[in-house]
Parts: structure tokens; sequence; C-alpha cells
């Protein structure tokens, strides 16, 4: 193989485009259900819709073997509760979340998730993944029950957080799906949901794509469409050359599926909640630099004369040993863990960390930068299962971090790991590696389609899994869990569902405009380009502080650039034709971000949500969700309590929606 500048050495010129360009083929795709997105959430979807029976077919923009933020690999599943050393039931768990977050996050995706997440990882383990010590390498340690062999991440006394050795698991559910006969359609952008009749708000009947590769424009049939797209890693901050290690989100997360749906007429629910971004190649390679956090939890951390940071307890006390940091403290109920898409932890559920005046400390001279992590401090099968098993195969470390450093000659029994330097306030958060917090760069938090108790969307026909398209939840084993309870109930109902039936006037208008960058003349802005302007009016207009006259200022600057530099930009290539019209969905998310922003006239400390016009914390007038959807082109916003999953027309009690909706299954009225 030779390098870009060695072939026009060579050639004298650019390469050919490698496939062949079929722009305006039309190609036709029916099943019963169609996933939106093969991560992990789309993926285990598209597998449990196919046991269910039914005719499958999955879209994904990158290749189905290792795309998504799971597809390199995980080392901690959670909310593994109905595990057999489990001491944390559902409820607890669920409970605990929604008392963190004062209300503000998804009860159902978290019962549902704390009821199945085990089962999931169980169905993995089928699959091949390796989920138990099998080799007994590490017999007898206090994260190992071994009985079962299972391992435990955090609090090695409650016990439902496991680790695994998920390096391989993507391709393992791509070759289930493979098995099951699911089509998988690789490298395929979804640009539009498509409805009955053509119009907003009504059933989803399919989708339409383009084909990133030919150009060819695809169009999906289907009974039921499961949107399992991820996040938005794209719209606030954008580092094109920068995203694959060195970022936590993949250049394909660029909010399509929020976009299509709210285009399409769902209902989305706290799209105003966004939280610190300091993703997307602006920190670290992910796990690369020395940290105290997530993977690294329980690490002691050095200044650079040696001197050890102090753990502290969730309650601020200091701890005396390395056990304790694994352990709940004393009056408190069980750790929750880090990494599950919440941005608050009430004390009865936090982990324990570093002290927290840690910046007042470097700033004051007493622990001197740089700091180190130092992993001499732990025990031996402490050591080896953080750097080997957990760092062999956390999302993006086993080839960039633990082989590169292993070659050359990182010995974690001996050396230290430098964190990065910072300003002492970037301390506060023990993720070094994420870099220095940037005040205005932010990214989407909880917001998501607001959904039921089947996981179904406000759309007939349109359910959502996974990180981000399910409001209110986050991390990988909850989005397989999601996928596969949202295809057992898409498959439900695609058994029962009237023939979908689609509108030719509704296709031809999308392949329309999604056509036009190709037409358009070589003078216009490229695909980067707009992506770098939406990102910039993002941080300038929808940063951490807002009012009213920004975000409408941002919202002209959104509709500007989508009638001007984006009518006129130019897609040289079917890729580039992709990543405009990602573009385009990341302009309507933008918009949506804003206009969720101006409905929130209140500030809200759990959303992290700070308007200046209304600078009041949490009034209690506000404490509820504010939905937002259109109905003919027109945004409409209504109110629903925060715990409206618990509300006629549902249960009051967790267990019993979750009954009934599994009941709705067996009979096919999901
Ligand atoms: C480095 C790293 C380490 C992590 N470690 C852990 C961990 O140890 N434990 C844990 O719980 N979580 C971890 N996470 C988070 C976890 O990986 C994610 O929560 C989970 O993988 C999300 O899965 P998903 O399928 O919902 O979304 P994604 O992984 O984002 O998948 C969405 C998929 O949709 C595709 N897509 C997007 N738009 C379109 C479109 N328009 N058309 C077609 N396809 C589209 C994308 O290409 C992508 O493949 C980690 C994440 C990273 C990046």
């Amino acid at each position: 193989m030779s390098t870009w500048h060695e072939y026009i050495e060579d050639h004298g010129s650019a390469p050919e485009w490698p496939y062949p360009i079929l722009y305006e083929k039309e190609t036709v795709i029916q099943s019963d259900v169609l996933v939106v997105g093969g991560g992990v959430a789309g993926s285990h979807a598209a597998i449990a819709a196919a046991k269910q029976g039914v005719r499958v077919a999955i879209a994904e923009t990158g290749n189905l073997k290792r795309s998504g933020s799971g597809g390199v690999g995980v080392d901690h599943w959670h909310a593994a509760c109905t595990n057999p050393c489990s001491k944390v039931t559902p409820l607890d768990y669920t409970e605990a979340v929604m008392e963190s977050m004062h209300g503000y996050s998804n009860g159902i995706a978290r019962y549902i998730t704390c009821k199945e997440s085990w089962d999931t990882l169980l169905e993995c383990e089928e699959m091949g993944v390796q989920i138990r010590d099998e080799d007994d390498e590490f017999k007898g340690a206090e994260f190992r029950d071994d009985e079962t062999k299972l391992m435990f991440g955090y609090d090695y006394q409650n016990r439902h957080i496991l680790r695994i050795w998920g390096h391989n698991l993507k391709p393992l559910l791509y070759y289930e799906m493979k098995r099951l006969g699911v089509v998988m359609c690789n490298r395929i952008v979804i640009t539009s949901l498509l409805t009955e009749g053509g119009r907003q708000g009504a059933r989803v009947v399919g989708a339409t794509g383009v084909n990133m590769r030919t150009g060819e424009f695809v169009i999906f049939q289907a009974r039921a469409t499961i949107i399992a797209s991820g996040g938005a890693g794209r719209l606030f901050s954008f580092a094109p050359e920068m995203t694959a290690a060195a970022a936590m989100s993949t250049m394909n997360s660029a909010g399509t599926g929020h976009a299509i749906g709210w285009n399409a007429g769902a209902e989305l629910v706290l799209m105003e909640q966004t939280g610190p971004g300091r993703l997307s190649g602006y920190g670290y390679a992910p796990y690369s630099m020395g940290n105290a956090h997530n993977t690294y939890h329980g690490v002691s951390m050095v200044d650079s004369n040696g001197k050890e940071v102090p753990w502290v307890d969730a309650y601020g006390r200091e701890l005396k040993t390395i056990e304790e940091r694994f352990l709940p403290a004393r009056d408190q109920k069980f750790h929750l863990g880090p990494g599950i898409g919440i941005s608050m932890y009430a004390e009865p559920y936090r982990s324990s960390d570093l002290a927290r005046d840690l910046p007042e400390r470097i700033r004051n001279g007493e622990f001197q930068l740089p700091l180190y992590t130092d992993m001499t401090h732990l025990s031996e099968m402490e050591r080896r299962c953080l750097f080997g098993m957990m760092i062999g195969n956390e999302g993006k470390t086993r080839i960039p971090i633990y082989d590169t450093l292993t070659k050359a000659g990182f010995d974690p029994d001996k050396d230290m790991l430098q964190a990065p330097v910072m300003a002492p306030e970037a301390y506060q958060h023990s993720n070094f590696w994420g870099g220095p917090p940037i005040p205005h760069l932010r990214s989407l938090s909880g917001g998501g389609f607001l959904v039921d108790w089947n996981l179904r969307t406000s759309l007939e026909g349109l359910y959502a899994a996974g990180t981000s398209p399910v409001f209110g939840a986050g991390c990988h084993g909850e989005s397989h869990t999601m996928g596969r309870y949202a295809a057992r109930k898409a498959a439900a109902y695609a058994k029962t569902c009237a023939e979908p039936v689609l509108d030719r006037k509704q296709v031809a208008a999308e392949k329309s405009r999604a056509y036009q960058p190709i037409r358009q003349s070589k003078r216009g802005a490229g695909w980067k380009e707009l992506n770098h302007a939406i990102a910039r009016v993002m941080q300038d207009y929808c940063g951490k502080y807002k009012n009213e006259p920004i975000l409408q200022r941002g919202l002209s600057l959104l509709r500007d650039l989508r009638e001007n530099e984006g009518a006129a930009a130019f897609a040289p290539n079917p890729h580039e034709l992709g990543r405009m019209l990602e573009c385009f969905s990341l302009i309507t998310l933008g918009e949506l971000v804003m206009h969720a922003s101006l409905a929130r006239k209140c500030s809200n400390t759990y959303l992290d949500f700070h308007r200046i016009d209304y600078p009041q914390m949490d009034p209690p007038e506000w404490a509820k969700h504010i939905p937002l959807r259109q109905e003919d082109g027109k945004i409409r916003m209504r109110e629903l309590p925060l715990d409206f999953h618990l509300r006629a027309p549902y249960a009051p009690a967790y267990e019993e929606n979750y009954q009934a909706a599994n009941k709705q299954e067996v009979l096919g009225h999901a």
C-alpha cells in the first residue's frame, strides 16, 4: 500500500472514484422492521426482531462489523440488576437514577434496562462474547464471584456493573445478524422518514437514504421502523481530521435520526439539555492520558513530587484505603457508577472520587502539576485487570492505547501515565483525557424521542432505541437492551398492522432534495465548511448561557445557512453528498435545540441549563417536561409531568407497566 503522496507521484493525478456512480437510480427494500443505524442498539434490535420471525432490514452509514461508539469494544456493562450476584433491584436502580436527576431522566428506559440488561448480556455470551473469567485469571479477587466467575466494577459489594471482554462484541453481533438473514445495508445515510399519505404526524411507513459509495437512492418500505442512530457529536464541535482515535463520537454521529423524526412530526423532549462538550477531537485519545475516571476508577493520582491526591467518598470524607474506593461508604446505598448518561448523582448513589477541592489545592501549590496515574499502588490483580483486561477491551483502547503503550515499553508495574497539563479548574472532573472544558463547546445530553412503555415514539410505526434517540438514557448495555426490547415491540406491531403504503409524491420530493448538492456550482461550499459554520453558530448562540435574543439570532443564522450557503453547497461525490445531507440534518437539529431552549423560560440545575433572561434556578412551576413536535410545519409544545410514566394512562408502579407492555406484545398490540 502506498501513501497518498506516493500515489500522486506514481500516477500523476488523484485516483478515480472507485465505485460506479448511480445517482438517480432507485432501489426499493421491503421489510417488516427497518432499523435505522447499526451501532449496538440497532444491531441488537435487528437480531431481536429477526428472532420474532419477521423480515428485517438495517441501514448503517458505516460498516456493520464495527460501526458505532461500541464498535471497537466495551469493558463495562451497566444495570445488570438481575445477575445472580446483584444486590440492587431494577426498582432500586431506576429510583436512584430518577432521584439523582430530580425526575429529568427516563424512568421507562431505566426500568426496562434494569429488567433485561442481564438477559441481553447472556444473549451476547451465547453469541461468543466473553463475560466470565473463564481461565481463572483473577481467581480470589475482590471484584470476582468465584462461583459464576463474573467480574464487577465500581461497587464490589452491590455487583450490578459487570466487567466484560467486549473487544469483539460488534463483529459477533454482525455474524448473528448474518446468520438470522437480516438484510444488511452498509454505507447508507438515511435522510428522511416516509409517512402515510406524506403527512407530518401520520404513521411511519419507511425511510429513504443515499448510498455513500454509489449515490444510489434507496427507498425502504417497512411496517415498523426503529431509530437507533446514536447522537450528534458533530453538532457543536467539528474536527473532521481528528475524530477517529481522538474523539468519543464517530463521524457518523450527526443527529440524523432526531432530525428525520422531528420532520416526520414525532415528539421530542429534553432537547434543551446540553452538557460540557469535551468530545469530537478537542480532547485526547479516550483513556490515553493519566486520569482516575471510569475504566481507571480507583487508581492513585500523584503529583510531580510523588504526593498522592486523596480519594473521598460520596459525602466528601477522605478514604484511608484503596479498597474503600470500590465500596459504598457508611450510610450509602450503592454506587450507580459513572458512564450511564446522567449528569449528577445523589449522594446515596455517588461513587468515590478524587478530592473535590483538587483545583484549589493545585492553585495554592499543595499539588504540583503535572499529575500522574500511578497504578503501582493497586493490588496486582487490580492492576492487571485495569491495564490489561479493561484497557484491552474498552472502546478505542485495545490498539491505540494498550498495544501502542505496551509495544513502546510501558509497564504499569513501574511506569506512570501523565495526565494532561491544564488550568487548575480542569481537574474538577477526574476524566482528564477529555481535555479542559471549553465553556461554549456543548454536546447533546438527555434529549431524544418521547417514548411510551413500548419504546414507541408519538408516531405510529416508529420506535426508538439506544443512547440518544431515547431521551434520558445512555450507556452500552442499555443501548443493546433497549434495541432488543424495542424490536420485540416493533415486530409485534408489524405482525398485525396494515400494509405500509408509500406516498410517491413524498418520495419524489425527498429524492429531489437529496440530489440538490450534486447539481450546484463547484464554487459552492463543501460539507466541511458547512459543518464548521453550523458548529460555530451552535457554540456562539446556544452555548452554556443563553437568552431570547441570542437564541432568536441563532435560529435566523441557521435559517440563513440552510437557504444560502446550504442551498448552494456542492458535493463532488456520493460520500460527500452523504456528509452534506447529514449537515442539513444538523441544521434541523440545531433549530430544534434552540426552539426547546426558548420554550424553557427558566434556568435549571439538573439540565445544566442557564437562561440569562430567566436566572431563577429551578422555579417549581417549571419542574416539568416540555415535549415539542411539528404539525404542518408549525411547532407545537405541551407540558408533561416529570413522572408521566407512572400516571394515567399508565399504571402507578414500574413493574405493572412493564408487565402490561409485555402482555400487549404477546397479544400483538405493541
Ligand atoms: C471510546 C468509548 C468507550 C465507551 N465505553 C463504554 C463502556 O465501557 N461502557 C458503556 O456502558 N458505554 C461505553 N461507551 C458508550 C457506548 O459505547 C454507547 O452508549 C453505545 O455504544 C451507543 O450505542 P448506540 O447503538 O445507541 O449508538 P451509536 O453507537 O452511536 O450507533 C449509532 C449508529 O447509527 C449510525 N447512523 C447514524 N446516523 C445514521 C443514518 N442517518 N443512517 C444510517 N445510519 C446512521 C452510526 O453510523 C452508528 O453506527 C463508550 C463509548 C466510546 C466512544
